[in-house]
């Protein structure tokens, strides 16, 4: 199945879907009924801004309701379209179906350019926009649950819950009709990290298998790898940030909008971020390092391990056979064409997929929305038993020591991280941790234990689809 034109991004999630079937043996019809996007809605709104009515595009596709709510994110950029929103929302079924979150897939997007519009004015377009969608049950905390993606975070979230709660005013689980809001407003701590978070697990969990890591002719663990990173936005920057300062990778770049900066040595993620932030996202002025003006061409540079994490498309068919990483992780959606992908694979690069490596961000919504639900933050009720039982425990040793003599004492580090009951964020980690290391090995299981099938991104689709097809057969479809 190769190709020499570049299909779609949806055609190109189509054609990896398929690859995956092609090796399946699911009933008549169900493959299709599968893969084909059930609606996508699109809404032209005007709001009045700065003098005149101005008229925005926006969309929300929902993929799958094999499961419901249908879930996904609302992306603000001037290159959302059906297409892509469609692409985007068919990901997010197999994403959640992957990492065992009860699921639908759906996404959003509206045509903008963020960036050109101030604070308030943002909340009268995002207000606007989340009206249209609620007044069709598009945001509902029982069918279509949204969430942060390229140009949204928590501040959109939040608005986005707020005009709910207004619609809804006798909604118990109003909160719960978006995930990624931040803690004071209903959201979890843990969820801005997520997606970059669990890009660190997922590589953790990688090279926890020195023959896995082998197929891309790498040994050891994280420490010391050279690690390039395209987008140092929400995922990008996390990821760039743990991997460094926790594993001890070493970024030698970073490309983003106006070029890359590059620096063997190292680069200091919190610095470079700190800077860009003072500097309207742009790093070209950055004091250290080298500064690359052709940010694309840097994905070819020598390093260990490539996350492309800002947006789709970035390794096609004319810069894929020079792309020189062994390993990639895909921590953005998509970065990867259908016809990249084949090209990367014939060169031995081993793939990390979207669907598995930038599912931290579901994960953790799952629990917010959870959290929600159960209208209590989670270690709420256990913390301080948990914490009496391990001091019983403790001071239990510390006195049979001393009763026989031995002079054995706990040293004060132990002890303060073994008597601490776990709180929300260590729960959601640990909740995190166990969903990447879970949905790593459902992969591998395939990807190693048959003989057809070759790659992680093929496995990703078997597992997932084979979860999806369950559902609809003991749906009774
Ligand atoms: P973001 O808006 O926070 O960051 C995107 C970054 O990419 C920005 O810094 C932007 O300047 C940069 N960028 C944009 N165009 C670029 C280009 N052409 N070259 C280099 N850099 C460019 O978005 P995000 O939330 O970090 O999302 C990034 C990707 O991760 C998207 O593909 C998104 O779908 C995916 N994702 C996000 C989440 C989440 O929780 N936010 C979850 C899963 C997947």
């Amino acid at each position: 199945m190769s190709v020499t034109a570049e299909p779609s991004f949806r055609d190109s999630v189509d054609l990896m879907f398929k690859r995956a079937t092609a090796l399946m043996d699911l009933g008549p019809g169900l493959e299709e009924k599968i893969r084909v996007c059930n609606s996508t809605y699109t809404v032209r709104f005007g709001v009045r801004l700065r003098g005149k009515i101005e008229t925005f595009t926006g969309y929300r596709s929902v993929h799958s309701e094999h499961m419901e709510p249908v879930k996904g994110g609302i992306r603000y950029s001037l290159g959302v379209n059906q297409d892509e929103v469609e692409a985007l929302a068919a990901l997010m079924t197999y994403k959640c179906a992957l990492v065992e979150a009860p699921f639908g897939g759906s996404k959003g997007g509206l045509c903008i350019d963020p960036r050109k519009w101030d604070e308030h004015e943002l909340e009268q377009i995002t207000r606007r926009f989340a009206y249209e969608l609620i007044k069709r049950d598009l945001i509902h905390p029982a069918q279509n649950v949204p969430a942060p993606d390229m140009g949204t975070g928590e501040r959109e979230m939040a608005w986005i819950a707020d005009q709910y709660a207004r619609m809804n005013t006798t909604d118990i689980n109003a909160k719960a009709c978006v995930t990624g809001k931040p803690p004071h407003a209903g959201g979890i701590q843990g969820r801005v990290e997520a997606t970059g978070r669990g890009v660190q697990y997922a590589l953790r969990e990688f090279f926890r298998h020195p023959e896995d890591a082998a197929k891309a002719g790498l040994t050891g663990d994280l420490s010391g790898k050279r690690v390039i990173v395209q987008g140092l936005g929400n995922v990008g920057y996390h990821a760039a940030k743990f991997l460094s300062l926790e594993d001890g990778a070493s970024i030698t770049a970073v490309i983003e909008r106006d070029g890359a900066i590059v620096d063997d040595a190292g680069i200091d993620i919190e610095d470079l971020r700190a800077w860009m932030n003072g500097h309207a996202g742009a790093l070209a002025d950055y004091p250290r390092g080298l500064h690359v003006k052709d940010g694309a061409a840097v994905l070819e540079s020598d390093c260990d391990i490539l996350i492309p994490a800002a947006l789709e498309g970035v390794i096609h068919l004319g810069n894929a056979a020079r792309i020189r990483a062994p390993l990639i992780v895909e921590a953005a959606n998509g970065p990867i064409t259908f016809g990249a992908d084949e090209i990367l694979r014939h060169k031995g690069c081993i793939i990390i997929p979207d669907m598995y490596a930038n599912a931290g961000g579901v994960t953790v919504s799952y629990f917010e929305w959870v959290k929600n639900l159960s209208h209590i933050r989670f270690g709420r009720m256990q913390r301080r038993a948990e914490e009496s039982r391990h001091i019983a425990l403790v001071t239990e040793l510390e006195r049979l020591s001393s009763d026989k003599g031995l002079g054995w004492t706990l040293s004060p580090d132990f002890k303060d991280k073994y008597l601490r009951g776990a709180g929300e964020l260590e729960l959601v980690r640990s909740g995190l941790d166990d969903t990447m290391r879970a949905a790593y090995q459902s992969m591998r299981q395939i990807w190693h234990g048959r003989a057809d099938v070759h790659d992680l991104r093929v496995a990703a689709y078997i597992v997932a689809i084979d979860r999806v097809a369950k559902t609809y057969v003991s749906k009774g479809l």
